[in-house]
This record gives C-alpha cells, sequence and structure tokens, in this order.
C-alpha cells in the first residue's frame, strides 16, 4: 500500500504497491508520499497479534467463544488502523502540498 498526492485535484490518493502512480479522482501521473507508519498502525498489528496469541494459548473449543473473544480486539484493531489511515491521509497531504509548492517556487 502506497500513497500519492495529485497537485491537480489536491488530493491523496490510496494505491496499491504495485499500481501506477495516478490520480484515483483524475487519472493524472501523481506524486508518492513516502511516510513513516504512524503509531497507530503498530498498534493495530499489536492488538491483531495479541488476539492471535490469545486464540493459540487458550484454544477454546467452542467456535462461538473465540468468535466472542476476538471481537473486541478485531474492533479495537480496525479502529486504530482506520485511524491510522487518516492521520497518514493527513500527513500525506500536507507533504504533497508542500512538495508542490517547493517545486513551484
Ligand atoms: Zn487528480
Amino acid at each position: 500500500m502506497k500513497l500519492v498526492y495529485c497537485g491537480e485535484c489536491d488530493a491523496v490518493s490510496t494505491l496499491a504497491t504495485l499500481e501506477r502512480e495516478r490520480c484515483q479522482t483524475c487519472g493524472k501521473p501523481a506524486v508518492r508520499i513516502e511516510l513513516p507508519r504512524p503509531w497507530q498502525y503498530w498498534g493495530a498489528t499489536a492488538v491483531f497479534l495479541l488476539a492471535l496469541v490469545i486464540l493459540l494459548a487458550t484454544n477454546l473449543p467452542e467456535i462461538q467463544i473465540r468468535f466472542l473473544v476476538l471481537l473486541p480486539f478485531l474492533g479495537v484493531g480496525l479502529v486504530l488502523s482506520t485511524w491510522g489511515m487518516r492521520v497518514s491521509k493527513g500527513r500525506a497531504l500536507d507533504a504533497g502540498r508542500a512538495l508542490v509548492k517547493g517545486g513551484k517556487s
């Protein structure tokens, strides 16, 4: 996964790693923005790993109970990854704007 910035529409697009770097809105070439992952991303990864460890360690026989145990972890993980994505996009927008402005002056 990667983030690209389009100067034409002043928008950030989320692309798969192997996709060509262009804007999802107008289709014009966009600039790739490299950013360190926010802490929410690592938080979500940790939560998912923890859920896996708990599942393996407890070895619950009932599939419904397993699901109930996993549900809060999945919820928290999902919230964290969505939040992290939003933070990343906001940062990419700032970085992209700075990049475009820097190129013009
Ligand atoms: Zn665009």
